[in-house]
């Protein structure tokens, strides 16, 4: 069975083809480090995660890079306002490294607690300004830039295929609509590869260039790093799709002129996570952050399952109130699981993981474009089934785990409860077996409202928190 997505460039689902036979080299943007990540930037590595599962799940040897934006971000995507890096470190009282350091550190933690597999390479802006020297170099030695006002600029005219991703109409495009107009450019869309001339002051992080001592464009990072790390062509490039007008079309216009070949074969984009007031973004104030919802007793892993129930492809409505309801069927779910793994002792029967119609199923909406809805279902109807043997389920729930990424085989019973409760549920006990039922379920219903429930099995009663 072959792994399907959906090509941002071209707009069309197709079967991934690796350039190279039994191997998958993937580039996904990762953070500009000045502030905290928010849930909506998480959002989008959780969908770049799942699918280097999926990929792996499908067989192939991964080679993941993953950048972090630690200087030339500026606060206008269309090379307006101030260095975000910059104005982070002035505005909370810390150098630039400072800033990076923290926030790249919190960043890791965040994806750690998400189970997030770590990238094959990380690599930050700040250690490859060589690289994207040499890189520059090569696309003004192509006749694609001018000089102009200080800056050295990216001439679109050159590049027909500019815009091709985006599907970008430029015959509409006038300066002063959507894009700010710059003065130094020919082309409203034209961008800048490297700043002489910085319209700030405290301009600390410099560096000497063919083109004079300056900083480089936010896009030229990404093509240097990721040609230096998975070369000149690769298979998979990603991000969340705020990055397809500007940052991935530039990002294409300046490789290729570089190489004069196609770049990036797939271009795999996730949709965003909104609240009711739209996407969330630090910018309009709407967010959270990981640790909010940690501060408010979630778990990450109960937002890593809510991501699991959208579509990446679709916008994904946050609130509390859904979170809590992904919170509750995770709980469910491994409460059901640890139940599963207190039977498998006097319930081993055998079998084989790949013949299990669930896991053919899970298999087949995991590789249609990462369907994970479809294949929390088959999670789920696997759990239910009261055919298949308990060991049976619980290995095929540790298959479907590598790319769900639940820890699903650590699901365990709480057992952490106070000797109150404790002393509690032995005092109903003993009241049954007294057969003093009012006794008894008044008893339950007070654990009921401490959050505890208990169900009476045929080898004694169970408990689970609610
Ligand atoms: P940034 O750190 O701003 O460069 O963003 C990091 C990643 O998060 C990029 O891939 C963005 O496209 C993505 N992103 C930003 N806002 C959202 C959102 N509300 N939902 C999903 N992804 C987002
Ligand atoms: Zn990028």
């Amino acid at each position: 069975m072959a792994l399907r997505m959906f090509n941002t460039l071209g707009r069309e689902i197709k079967e991934i083809v690796p350039l190279e036979k039994g191997r998958i080299k993937m580039y996904v943007c990762g953070p500009t480090v000045y502030r905290y990540a928010h849930i909506g930037n998480l959002r989008t590595y959780l969908m770049e995660d799942i699918l280097r599962r999926v990929l792996e799940m499908d067989g192939y040897e991964v080679t993941y890079v993953m950048n972090i934006t630690d200087v030339g971000h500026l606060s206008d995507d269309a090379d307006e306002g101030e260095d975000k890096m910059l104005k982070g470190a002035r505005e909370q009282g810390l150098s630039v490294r400072e800033i990076a350091e923290f926030y790249a550190k919190i960043f890791f933690e965040d994806l750690e607690a998400l189970n997030i597999i770590k990238p094959t390479i990380t690599c930050k802006a700040t250690e490859h300004i060589q690289d994207m020297i040499d890189l520059i170099k090569r696309i003004e030695e192509n006749g694609y830039t001018y000089f102009s006002g200080g800056n050295l600029y990216f001439d679109i005219s050159k590049f027909p295929d500019y815009g091709k991703l985006a599907l970008l109409d430029l015959s509409e495009l006038k300066a002063g609509s959507r894009i700010a107009i710059d003065e130094n450019k020919k082309n409203p869309h034209d961008f800048v590869l490297w700043f002489t001339r910085s319209k700030f002051e405290h301009q600390t992080m410099l560096w000497d260039s063919p083109w004079g001592k300056g900083y480089p464009g936010w896009h030229i990072e990404c093509s240097a790093m990721s040609m230096k790390y998975l070369g000149e062509q690769f298979d998979i490039h990603c991000g969340g799709i705020d990055l397809i007008p500007v940052h991935h079309t530039n990002e294409i216009a300046q490789s290729e002129a570089a190489t004069g070949k196609k770049w990036v074969k797939y271009w795999i984009h996730g949709e965003f996570l909104n609240t009711p007031k739209g996407k969330m973004s630090k910018s309009e104030g709407n967010f959270h952050t990981l640790k909010d919802l940690m501060e408010k007793g979630y778990e990450p892993l109960d937002y890593r399952y809510f991501c699991l129930l959208g579509h990446y492809r679709s916008q994904l409505q946050f609130s509390l109130e859904s979170l809590d309801s992904a919170r509750n069927a995770r709980k469910n779910l491994c409460l059901r699981i640890a139940l599963l793994k207190q039977e498998e002792g006097n319930n081993s029967g055998t079998g084989d993981v790949e013949e299990v119609d669930y896991y053919r199923l899970f298999k087949s909406h995991a590789y249609d474009d990462l369907n994970m809805p479809q294949c929390l279902s088959d999670l789920w109807n696997l759990v239910k089934d009261t055919t298949l043997s308990s060991s049976l389920k619980l290995k095929v729930i540790g298959k479907m785990d590598t790319v769900l990424g639940l820890n699903l085989e650590k699901a365990e019973i709480d057992t952490d409860i106070d000797d109150e409760i404790k002393a509690s549920i032995e005092r109903r006990e003993q009241a049954r077996k007294n057969r003093d039922f009012t006794l008894a379920d008044s008893i339950r219903d007070e654990l009921k409202q401490l959050g505890i429930i208990l169900e009476d099995t045929p080898d004694g009663v169970r408990w689970r928190k609610i």
